[in-house]
């Protein structure tokens, strides 16, 4: 069984451990309960944070004359724009120090949103901007933490978005013990276990990172860091598309096309096929080759962590089908 280091994830207070929201409910997520056991949860409700109680009056963001938008009641237009603005600059000194790997903030609060909120043109019954924005301390979080996964609770119900997502902080997480206490041999073994999944992502920049660990200008260990890690963060935001997973698929395939039977060729050709043609997931094409990697014994593809990038208890194959 895979150990995997635990993340730290700040999760937006009212998916699963608050009755925060106005209406004095809290929301229940599968995914953030399946979490608890394997990450380092932080969670908190900054509209409790700045004084205001459960039930409350809802708040909206509204813009007026194109201004900055502004974080008021939504029926009596109380402005709480300063004191959520006093909150998220000082609460992000205090996440500073807790070296967070991503964030999980709820979809379309005007306080947590990120990117989906609704913008209004005034209080009460008001027209609506044809943009959406960030939440007042969402925007805050993007600011500050530009090259972290942030994500929502709505767009993780999305497979493909999970999947990354996970994948991306549970890297992330494994790098961060790796810089705490840096040994060369560690970055080594680090970037060797991640090479096909970090193929299946962007194979320029996983040659990138290659030459960073080989260091032939003999650079400072804290600049190597640096480097790798800036391009470790590039490449976990980028895409794994279907090519270049195919293309990760076929180097694993290398390592056993000697050795297989007609059968067993034509087995996995055929899997390859309904991958491409959308029959079955990513994942299965996988397991057949970790298949293959077991039955060989080849210790190097078994360490790979392409065949489980993040705890199977987050391995859930539901999908709300929301492209998002
Ligand atoms: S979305 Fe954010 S501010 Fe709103 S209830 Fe949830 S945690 Fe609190």
């Amino acid at each position: 069984m895979s150990q995997f280091v635990k993340p730290n994830v700040f999760v937006s207070d009212c998916l699963e451990f608050s009755h925060c929201r106005f209406d004095g409910s809290m929301i229940p997520n599968d995914y953030v309960n399946r979490m608890k056991p394997v990450v380092n949860i932080i969670h908190t409700c900054p509209e409790l944070a700045i004084g205001l109680g459960a039930p409350r009056e809802a708040i909206r963001l509204i813009t007026q004359n194109q201004e900055e938008d502004r974080l008021v009641g939504s029926i009596h237009g109380t402005d709480h724009t300063d004191s959520m603005s006093a909150f998220s600059a000082n609460y992000i000194q205090e996440l500073k120090g807790m070296e967070i790997d991503g964030f999980l903030l709820k979809a379309k609060s005007p306080s947590c949103g990120a990117g989906d909120v609704k913008v209004y043109r005034g209080i009460g019954k008001a027209y609506l901007e044809s943009a959406r924005n960030d939440g007042m301390f969402g925007r805050v979080i993007k600011e500050n933490y530009p090259d972290h996964p942030i994500e929502t609770e709505r767009r993780i119900s999305n497979y493909t978005i999970r999947e990354q997502f996970f994948t991306a902080v549970f890297t992330l997480a494994d790098f961060r013990t790796i810089k705490s206490n840096f040994k060369y041999k560690a970055l080594v073994y680090f970037h060797s276990k991640n090479k096909y999944l970090f193929m299946a992502y962007n194979q320029t920049l996983l040659k990138q990172l290659g030459n960073i660990v080989a260091n032939h200008q003999k650079q400072p260990d804290r600049e190597v860091l640096q480097e790798y890690e800036a391009t470790l963060r590039k490449l976990l935001h980028s895409e794994p598309s279907k090519q270049r997973r195919v293309n990760a698929l076929q180097h694993i395939y290398g390592y056993f096309k000697n050795d297989l039977d007609t059968e067993e060729k034509e087995f996995y050709f055929n899997a390859l096929d309904d991958f491409i043609d959308f029959r079955i997931p990513y994942s299965s094409v996988l397991y057949i080759l970790k298949g293959f990697a077991v039955r060989f014994k080849q210790e190097y593809l078994l360490m790979q962590t392409v065949f489980e990038p993040f705890p199977k208890e987050l391995s859930i194959t539901t999908d709300s089908g929301n492209k998002i």
